[in-house]
């Protein structure tokens, strides 16, 4: 049969479309760099036709060390500046750092000997590599990986490269610190050599740092002895310039007040939106699910309209915060900046290898507020990089000793939750801490992440609005000089004040640039971007599901449950689906508890809902435990195929979940313990058990 002109065009863009898919855009030149067009392009490193390739990059900057990252959240990417700051001012290495995203990998089997590259790796989720290594963890632990001399295959294409490896994971997931450890087995495969052991570091014992600090020491030792390298006697060499500049003021059109990318800057935003450029997203909706003494959780509707992103139910969306006036006035403050807070300032790499992590001309002001993470907890390293510049001997002393002594660290500064600033306030006693060069500041705290939210509506029954279910963190620490206040929750919680027009709008005296930038947040706005995730419902809607999420874990089980019933009263059949959640009173915290009536008598005996209130009875009861008084019905949900899904609290929650599956599941069909453990586990790798948990 003759195709007509609609179907051939239909099949030519069906194949663009699957061609586009495997090339995963490479053939069309889609900049991989997301910063082109944007602020980075001013720094030369979006520069038109910047390569790819590594070896060339390290060639003509005259490097001989690589550190590399595959980092989430911007720990590993800080870890990979420390070494690569350290490499050079204690060794006189050559170093660069490098996003993994930013190189191709095919020519690692020509790294010249006598380079070294290094490997800062967070395992993200289930045992994933973060976003910008996947193309990199993919190549380098496929089995047929074809180096660009493949012509000649040899056993150990990459016996020329040196490498040093340390993971950044959480033990409290089951995959702990599988990047690093795949990547190390399949670098070794390859015949690289590894220098020092590969380190790795527990975000879930709370000792990433400490690890991270035991792990390099022995490390360098060893990359000296086997690069002849000869340590000298560090001394600070800034990494940026920082240039005040009196020719403009904050008015100036061409200076950043915060806004995110030149196209923010200028006024013609555009997609595609994403982890480099948000969508200011209008907030149409919010309120509070509950509101306790010192705790609040917060629904929120974000409209996507107009952004050309869209969502699935399961993904998450990314809230880019604004910190607290409070902490930016002490910030400014405690390095004698406040009256300089206006003052714009250019800031340039002084090496060709290093971002500036924010654009500029900007004011310091804006630098502090919207890009530098100055609420976080503080690493030792920097607190004995500080000592140089602290006001008196008695503040470099005691900086000295905090940076030499983990446990005094520990108890003056962990224990307390003291950020920078707070900690500076507390040595200096009244004396500011002028002498701190503003790049030391650029290097050594990190800059502002977004944070991730579950979305917790259903794309099917709101294609373009988003909803976010978040707890507002406020901790009270006894004995600590302050009160611990989530940075994006309580500026959610502002924005919601705000919103209501509340008298009060600012309870805590957070003091919030609420408008934004020129005002361009002016009508509740909120700068955001989708991360798409594997958390999914079955795309057979009978399948039954079991979701299992205390707390904000019940936020995608919302969208989920939504879904469904949207489909029953579309006339669809839909599957069993049970949701097992829990807080601690029905009377106080229990979300969204009006809603799943309504769910109920749409979708009759197809919706359960299993409670647990934990402080309801003198002893604590949790969602493990309901799951195990209807172990049958769940046993019997998963031999029809069911999905079996968790959310929430990775710490101990899940963990525990996962270990009462498997006895369920011996338990119900009379097998061994660890036969269960091995159904639970294959049932991970065939997506019937899916978590996101953070
Ligand atoms: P932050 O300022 O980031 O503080 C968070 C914590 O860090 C504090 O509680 C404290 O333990 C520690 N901390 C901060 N500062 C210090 C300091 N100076 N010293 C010591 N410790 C410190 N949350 C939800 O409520 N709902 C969701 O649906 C949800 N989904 C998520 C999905 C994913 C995939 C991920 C990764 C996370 C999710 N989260 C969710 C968590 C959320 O991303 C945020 O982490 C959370 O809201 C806290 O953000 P924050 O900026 O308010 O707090």
């Amino acid at each position: 049969a003759q195709l007509d002109t609609l179907d051939v065009i239909v099949l030519a863009a069906l194949l663009l479309g699957t061609v586009a898919y495997f090339t995963k855009g490479s053939l069309w030149g889609i900049p991989k760099d997301p910063y082109a067009g944007s602020y980075a392009m001013a720094n030369g490193a979006g520069k038109a036709g910047k390569t790819r390739d590594i070896l060339e990059k390290m060639d003509e900057s005259g490097k001989n060390c690589v550190v590399f990252y595959g980092s989430q959240t911007g720990t590993a990417e800080d870890y990979a500046s420390r070494l690569a700051k350290e490499g050079s001012s204690r060794f006189g290495l050559k170093t660069m750092v490098a996003d993994l995203e930013d190189y191709d990998y095919g020519n690692l089997d020509s790294f010249p000997d006598g380079k070294v590259a290094i490997f800062i790796l967070a395992t993200y989720g289930e045992g994933e590599p973060t976003d910008n290594a996947v193309d990199f963890y993919e190549f380098i632990t496929s089995d047929g990986v074809a180096f660009s001399q493949g012509g000649e295959a040899t056993d150990n294409p990459l016996s020329n490269l040196r490498f040093v490896a340390f993971g950044l994971g959480n033990n409290t997931y089951e995959h702990y610190n599988s990047m690093v450890r795949r990547v190390n087995t399949s670098l070794e495969k390859l015949g690289a050599k590894r220098i020092g052991e590969a380190g790795e570091g527990d975000d879930g014992a709370g000792t990433m740092e400490e690890d991270f600090l035991a792990w390099k020491e022995p490390m360098w030792a060893a990359l000296a002895e086997d690069m002849n390298l000869e340590e000298r006697e560090a001394v600070y060499e800034p990494v940026f310039s920082v240039t005040e500049k009196d020719d403009l003021t904050a008015d100036s059109d061409e200076v950043y007040l915060g806004e995110p990318t030149r196209n923010h800057l200028t006024g013609t935003s555009k997609g595609p939106y994403g982890a480099h450029n948000p969508f200011i997203a209008p907030i149409v909706e919010s309120r509070e699910l509950f509101t306790v003494k010192d705790r609040n959780c917060l629904h929120m509707e974000i409209d996507l309209s107009g952004s050309n992103s869209y969502y699935q139910t399961g993904d998450h969306i990314a809230v880019w915060p604004t910190n607290p006036g409070s902490e930016v006035d002490r910030f400014l403050s405690v390095f004698g900046l406040t009256s300089k807070r206006d003052t714009v300032i250019s800031v340039k790499a002084l090496e060709p290898t290093a971002k500036v992590p924010f654009p500029t001309p900007t004011t310091y002001d804006a630098a502090v507020r919207y890009h530098t993470e100055i609420c976080a907890p503080v690493s030792r390293q920097f607190v004995a990089n500080l000592a140089t510049f602290a006001p008196s001997e008695a503040a470099k002393a005691e900086m000295t000793k905090l940076g030499g002594d983990k446990d005094y660290f520990h108890d003056k500064v962990s224990t307390r939750y003291l950020n920078i600033a707070q900690l500076l306030e507390i040595v200096g006693g009244k004396e500011p801490w002028p002498a701190v060069p503003f790049s030391l500041l650029i290097e050594g705290v990190n800059k502002v992440q977004p944070r991730y939210y579950s979305i917790s509506s259903s794309s099917l029954v709101q294609k373009n609005k988003v909803a976010i279910t978040a707890v507002v963190e406020s901790l009270r620490i006894p004995g600590a000089p302050h009160v611990l206040k989530g940075v994006t929750t309580n500026y959610l919680l502002a924005l919601k004040q705000k919103q209501h027009k509340d008298p009060n709008p600012d309870p805590h005296g957070l003091t919030y640039a609420i408008a934004g930038p020129r005002n361009k947040y002016e009508g509740i706005h909120v700068p955001v971007h989708i991360r798409h995730s594997n958390f999914k419902l079955p795309s057979d809607p009978t399948k039954p599901i079991i979701m299992v999420g205390p707390g904000t874990g019940v936020a995608p089980f919302r969208g989920f449950i939504q879904e469904r019933s949207a489909q029953a009263k579309a006339g669809e059949k839909v599957g069993k689906s049970i949701l097992f959640t829990g807080c601690r009173k029905q009377s106080e915290d229990f979300l969204y508890q009006h809603e799943w009536k309504d769910y109920k008598e749409i979708l009759g005996e197809n919706f359960k809902l299993v409670t647990a209130f934990s402080r309801e009875q003198p002893q604590k009861i949790y969602v493990q435990q309901r799951l195990k008084e209807d172990a049958k019905e769940v046993n019997e949900l998963l031999e029809q195929k069911g999905c079996f899904y968790v959310c929430g609290d990775a710490a101990n929650m899940a963990r525990e979940v996962s270990i009462v599956l498997g006895q369920i599941i011996a338990e119900q069909r009379g097998l061994p313990e660890a036969k269960g453990e091995e159904i639970v586990r294959m049932m991970r790798s065939s997506n019937l058990y899916q978590e996101d948990v953070w």
